[in-house]
């Protein structure tokens, strides 16, 4: 097992911060920002997110949700059809109708997002304005808003930024002389949210709030003394509405594997006075425990190469992770968009001779991942099977996002998740 290293003020000097990126645009393989929907109506249990949509809309759903519904959805469609192309009152009225009907049937619905769609912008359907009609006639039982979840020019995380960026104007203003408090910005599964209160609260830390809320009405204060941490890399939309609302952004990589983690609990144990050795106290257990659990996956994956089609924005932290706690060779580290201000600490971690794209041009990245022959490609589920048919070992890089992968005690589940496609490609060769 490696020795666990000190915690230091600041991430290593170097990495791979000034590395010129390859910019590429061309044909997309990703989801469109609806997918994040299956997500988030787990994370705000009191809230039901309205697709307004077509039918194609509604299969994507149920597709991809389908296996996962296992009491009264809190998501559905309404569903465009054809004769509200012709005209956009028709559209409105039966938009009216379907909310009332719906929430008439379900009084457990606190918040309501009517989510925008291809064809929803195609016939210039104003959701926004809807939302405050609905919102006039339905408040305060039910506050209604309104985001775009459509594929146009978007990755499928951005629906969650967008969704966010919606309730931003909704949030409190905390107080301007109200003590410091700790924002902890983007989804996290319940189970690691409960874990790093406990860190926090070990700490002393706090006051801490997570947005999104688990309940609609739970909804965290914000102000100029507002610590604001991202645990999500796609939050750009968000975290600039949070910072025009006086939010400081405090600057750490994301939550994942040891080093991740711990440098983003210091950055919170900094910007609250904690000392570096209380956190060290705090969280050498579980450091300890999380090491000696990705030690056995080291092992099975330390010198192999592995490269990331753009999709999920978790390429770059992934990467991180998997050069440095397991070993890992990286090729190329696609991702959609590159936020250089939110990632800038996990920039500062990769090596210096990674090759980083953003964007994508599909046929010319394909090109290049054939020329690599990477053991592993994390990728779309639209671009796994060819690839496995070539006989490459895949990872859907969208269930890297379903799964609870941060913190400390979820690093090694997440390691396991890389081990496995390489185990079953071995086992196929054999
Ligand atoms: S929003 Fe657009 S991309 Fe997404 S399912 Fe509907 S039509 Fe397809």
């Amino acid at each position: 097992m490696n020795a666990r290293p000190a915690i230091e003020s600041r991430t290593d000097a170097g990495g791979c911060t000034e590395v010129p990126v390859l910019r590429e645009r061309g044909q997309r393989e990703v989801f469109c920002g609806l997918t994040s929907i299956i997500w988030m109506h787990r994370k705000i249990q009191d809230a039901f997110f309205l697709i307004v949509g077509s039918r194609t809309c509604a299969h994507l759903m149920q597709s991809a949700a389908g296996v996962m519904i296992f009491a009264e959805p809190r998501f559905g469609t309404a569903v465009i059809e054809e004769r509200d192309l012709a005209g956009l009152a028709d559209a409105n009225d039966e938009l009216d109708r379907v909310v009332d009907e719906l929430l008439a049937r379900r009084p457990d619905i606190k918040l309501l997002f009517l989510v925008g769609s291809c064809p929803s912008e195609v016939i210039k359907l104003d959701l926004s304005r809807a939302a405050q009609r609905l919102s006039r006639k339905h408040y305060p039982g039910v506050r209604v808003l309104s985001y775009s979840g459509s594929g146009i020019e978007t990755t499928f995380t951005q629906g969650e930024d967008a969704c966010l960026a919606a309730m931003v104007p909704t949030l409190p203003q905390a107080a301007a002389d109200a003590p410091p408090s700790l924002l902890v910005v983007g989804s996290l599964a319940d189970v690691v949210e409960d874990q790093f209160r406990r860190v926090f609260d070990a700490l002393g830390v706090g006051p801490v709030h997570f947005f999104p809320p688990r309940r609609a009405q739970a909804l965290p204060p914000v102000g100029p003394n507002t610590r604001m941490l991202l645990a999500q890399p796609w939050l750009a939309d968000t975290a600039r509405l949070l910072e025009d609302r006086g939010a400081r952004r405090l600057v750490a990589p994301m939550p994942i594997g040891v080093e991740g983690t711990t440098a983003w609990l210091h950055a919170a144990a900094d910007a609250f006075g904690v000392p570096a050795a209380r956190l060290d106290a705090v969280t050498a257990a579980a450091r300890d425990r999380a090491m000696q659990a990705l030690a056995r996956h080291r092992e099975r994956l330390a010198g192999k190469s592995i490269f990331f089609f753009p999709d999920s924005q978790l390429e770059i932290p992934l990467a991180r992770f998997l050069a440095r706690e397991l070993g890992m060779r990286l090729g190329e580290v696609g991702t959609p968009f590159l936020h250089r201000a939110h990632l800038a600490a996990e920039l500062d971690l990769l090596p210096r001779d990674v090759r980083l794209s953003e964007g994508q041009h599909v046929d010319r990245q394909l090109d290049r991942c054939r020329a690599e022959r990477p053991d592993l490609v994390v990728c779309g589920l639209g671009l796994a099977n060819p690839l496995e048919a070539e006989g490459l070992a895949t990872k859907w890089s969208i269930e890297l996002v379903f799964t609870p992968i941060q913190g400390y005690e979820q690093a090694a589940d997440l390691a396991e998740l890389f081990v496995r496609p390489l185990a079953r490609r071995q086992k196929l060769v054999a």
